[in-house]
């Protein structure tokens, strides 16, 4: 935790030279009773998940992955608010640290020249309408040199983009402190995301994109807006109505 700017982010660090995936790991430690603010870092993941167990490649020493424990007080429905304000920190962190400017690929992913630079995966623990903890999984691909074949075309890293080689300790402390604010505004709005709508709209690609919805149902559609809830707005090709989607339930394809 040395050199953190931040109040409750960070504290304490779980730090593993190498683990499965930090997300399962602060899990357990969540269980125990840890408090808000724990954080779980691994130089290396062995068996990092994204969304719907699919893998996250995560090399030895080359980028951050890392996952924060938090206990909001927020309906489990409101949950994906969460990953909507971590890609947003996530993605002004970089901006301010490396002068790049990645985009949002709502709801879950940061994108840079078209391939992915972050992914971010919330779990939580609930009960009925209660919320026992979040996790916020966060890993960022920062001076990866390669990823595996079939990965090349769709993953990047800061370094593959830029050809400089960043420190990772400072990134992450700038996402812990951008977070945390953002948390924070959080809670002080009721865990509404209204207020953080005009930030993340400027930043996420997805609005105005075509895309492809997979979900119960596969449409192709025009994304047009985002709701003051974090919802994506599209228009379907088919039979031209508009409908909103939730995070949680889609991919994306596009965008
Ligand atoms: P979708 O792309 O359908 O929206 P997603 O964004 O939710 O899915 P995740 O499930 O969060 O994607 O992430 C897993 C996917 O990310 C893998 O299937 C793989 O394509 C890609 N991937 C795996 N490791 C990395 C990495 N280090 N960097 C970038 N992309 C990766």
């Amino acid at each position: 935790a040395q050199g953190l700017a931040t109040k409750k982010l960070g504290y304490p660090v779980y730090f593993f030279k190498e683990t499965d995936t930090t997300n399962g790991r602060l899990r357990d430690i969540a269980a125990g009773g840890e408090t808000e603010g724990a954080i779980a870092v691994a130089e290396q993941m062995t068996a990092g998940r994204g969304r719907r167990g699919r893998p996250w490649e995560a090399p030895a020493g080359s980028g951050i992955w890392m996952s924060i424990l938090l206990r909001p007080n927020i309906f489990p429905s409101q949950a994906s608010v969460l990953t909507l304000l971590a890609g947003l920190a996530v993605c002004q962190s970089i901006e301010e640290e490396t002068g790049l400017t990645p985009s949002i690929k709502w709801p879950n992913d940061i994108m840079l020249n078209g391939k992915k630079l972050v992914g971010i995966l919330t779990e939580m623990e609930c009960e009925m309408q209660q919320t026992h903890f979040v996790i916020v999984g966060i890993g960022i691909n920062v001076n990866t040199t390669e990823f595996p074949e079939g990965l090349m075309d769709v993953a990047t890293s800061l370094y593959l983009e830029s050809g400089r080689t960043f420190s990772r300790k400072n990134i992450l402390q700038r996402v812990l402190l951008n977070f945390e604010k953002l948390y924070m505004e959080l809670l002080d709005s009721h865990c509404s995301f209204a207020p953080f709508l005009d930030r993340y709209k400027e930043k996420c690609s997805t609005i105005h994109q075509e895309v492809k919805v997979l979900g119960k149902e596969t449409f192709f559609a025009q994304a047009v807006d985002i709701t003051p809830e974090g919802e994506l707005v599209v228009i379907r090709k088919d039979n031209g109505k508009k409908e909103v989607v939730f995070s949680g339930e889609v991919s994306i394809r596009g965008g």
